[in-house]
C-alpha cells in the first residue's frame, strides 16, 4: 500500500457524531476514502469516482 492511501476513516465524523461517508453496499461496513476511490476494508468492495 503506497503512502497515499492513508485511510480517513476516523476523520470523517461530523461534530454531531453522525458520519458523512459512504457505506458499502456489500456488507454494510463504513467504506474507506481514497484520493480516486473509496473501499471496505471487510469484504473488498472498491467504487471508484
Ligand atoms: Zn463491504
Amino acid at each position: 500500500m503506497a503512502k497515499h492511501d492513508k485511510v480517513q476513516l476516523w476523520e470523517k465524523y461530523s461534530e454531531d457524531g453522525s458520519y458523512e461517508g459512504e457505506k458499502c453496499p456489500r456488507c454494510g461496513s463504513f467504506l474507506a476514502e481514497h484520493e480516486d476511490r473509496v473501499s471496505c476494508g471487510k469484504c473488498g468492495y472498491t467504487k471508484h469516482g
